[in-house]
């Protein structure tokens, strides 16, 4: 019998009324190792409730005990985090230390939240008028649904929901069907850290739950990320049901290398940046521009690199790459393969000649060079391990190329010239920039998000930005005048 992944509403581990299921692989092997159920309309309707109830409770408990929850939840994390590793490995493919790394950013998240006490401090202006003061507040929002993807099935569930119910919101995660089982880890690490039941819930799914949870007039708020089209059309339906709505989408991110950069150096952070995960990160470089005389050295000193990467199983200590998440994904991404030599493009490793595993769902590394921007290997997102080098005579040329990409998550640039990097930093276009730092996520106390087609909405995720997205203001007038002093003034109001 094939394992069942189910739903986790109101504390419990429960299949809902839906039996509509998919399934779930394991991609190094390809083998199905589980069937995660697709709720219905019926199971968002009982999660949200149950959401909505275990909200009206949440708000009271005090910012002490919201907190107290969150430190017992990190412990737990980080106690857990080798365990947790493995199961996104075993769903994802993703090599255990990378799955380490994923989980360790994740916690950054609840520490951060743990703060809560601190960022929800208010302002408070004694005699804003004679007598009169005025304080900020600010208040959970109710049930909040975060909808995630999978390529983080751990960290993106944490930029989200340690900081919404740090917030004293209910929170409804709606995360991948493809690797569901962290989620579940997750909901009972949150339980054994005291959480009320119903604060935290999974609802397994696809498109219908997401529709049901964009519809419902008890969300107040969604956050998303995902791929472009979908983070698009997440953002105009949620928002015209009235909710908040932050959605991030796919990337396509630009590594600059000028001639001065250490070429070394930048060919390490072009690999890593690139290959890791197999490519399938939001925030690899996924094209190299090089500008001026360092392209062939550059190109050089990356395919020397490549032959040294071992592709496998991501559960294997000696693995550096691990496989893609299907089938159908690794075919598309070998067709990009294709298309880019057809167009041009100067095949310098060809993944799909590659000796990998045969059993899952692996590709070797590719380096394509000379891509121009016209080419679909670099107008979309492969989400893959191919590297594009695009070649620029000029700062100002190379410039132009990443701003003229529609997609503006993150940038690097790689050079020894601070007056360069400085210049860069002020002119790109893009939301999150790196320098001499090819993958510059952001840490937890600050917020993440790119620009352009990358995010929808105009709050960024996590970090202090998470905070204001998970909660509204209110601001208090007060005054306790003498009785005696009263009298009726039909003039607005103004200060003395
Ligand atoms: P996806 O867009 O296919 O799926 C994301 C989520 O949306 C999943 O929970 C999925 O079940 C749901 N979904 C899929 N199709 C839907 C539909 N038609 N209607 C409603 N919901 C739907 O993305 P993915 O393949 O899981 O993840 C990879 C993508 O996510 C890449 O494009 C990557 O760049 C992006 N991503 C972005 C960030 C970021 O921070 N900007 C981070 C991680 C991943």
């Amino acid at each position: 019998m094939t394992a069942r992944i189910n739903h986790w509403i109101g504390g419990v581990s429960t299949p809902g009324s839906s039996t509509r299921t998919a399934p779930v692989h394991n991609p190094a092997t390809g083998e199905c190792t589980a069937e995660v159920l697709l709720a219905d309309q019926a199971d968002v309707d009982a999660a949200v409730a149950d959401a909505k109830r275990a909200a009206a409770e949440w708000r009271h408990a005090s910012l002490s005990e919201r907190s107290s929850v969150l430190f017992a939840f990190r412990e737990l994390l980080h106690r857990h985090a080798d365990e947790l590793a493995a199961v996104v490995t075993a769903e994802h493919g993703k090599v255990l230390a990378d799955a380490a790394g994923e989980v360790a950013r994740g916690l950054e998240n609840v520490e951060f939240a743990t703060g809560v006490p601190q960022l929800l401090k208010g302002g408070f202006s004694e005699q804003a008028s004679v007598g009169v003061d005025v304080y900020s507040i600010r208040q959970p929002l109710g049930v909040v649904a975060g909808i995630t993807p999978f390529n983080f099935p751990v960290m993106v569930p944490l930029w989200m929901c340690a900081n919404a119910i740090a917030c004293g919101n209910a929170f409804v995660l709606k995360p991948s069907e493809k690797d569901p089982s962290a989620s579940l880890f997750l909901a009972d690490l949150w339980q054994h850290a005291g959480l009320p039941d119903g604060v935290f819930t999974v609802l397994q799914g696809d498109k219908v739950a997401v529709d049901g949870l964009l519809a419902h007039p008890d969300v107040a708020a969604v956050s998303f990320v995902g791929s472009t089209p979908i983070a698009r059309s997440i953002y105009e339906t949620g928002t015209a049901h009235g909710k908040r709505v932050q959605a991030l989408g796919g990337a396509k991110n630009h590594m600059v290398v000028l001639p001065d950069a250490d070429v070394d150096l930048a060919a390490d952070a072009a690999v890593s940046a690139a290959y890791g995960a197999a490519g399938e990160r939001c925030m690899a470089i996924s094209v190299t521009v090089a500008v001026g005389d360092v392209g062939d050295r550059l190109v050089d000193a990356i395919a020397a690199r490549l032959p040294k990467l071992r592709v496998g199983d991501g559960a294997s200590p000696d693995t550096d790459m691990g496989p893609l998440i299907t089938a159908e994904h690794r075919d598309r991404v070998a067709g990009y393969v294709a298309a880019g030599a057809e167009s041009g493009a100067t095949v310098v490793v060809d993944g799909r000649e590659a000796d990998v595993p045969r059993t899952g769902f692996f590709l070797g590394t590719t380096l394509l060079d000379r891509v121009t921007p016209d080419m679909s290997v670099y107008t979309d997102e492969i989400f893959g391990p191919v590297l594009c080098v695009v070649r620029a005579e000029t700062y100002d040329e190379a410039l132009a190329v990443v701003n003229g990409n529609p997609y503006a998550n993150g940038t690097a640039i790689f050079t020894r010239d601070g007056g360069a990097a400085r210049r860069f930093q002020f002119d790109v276009e893009v939301g999150m920039v790196g320098i001499n730092v090819p993958i510059p996520v952001p840490v937890a106390y600050y917020s993440f998000g790119g620009w352009k087609a990358s995010l929808f909405g105009d709050t960024h995720m996590y970090g202090p930005e998470g905070v204001s997205f998970y909660t509204r203001g209110k601001v208090v007038t007060s005054r306790w005048p003498d009785p005696a002093t009263s009298q009726v003034d039909l003039g607005f109001p103004r200060t003395r």
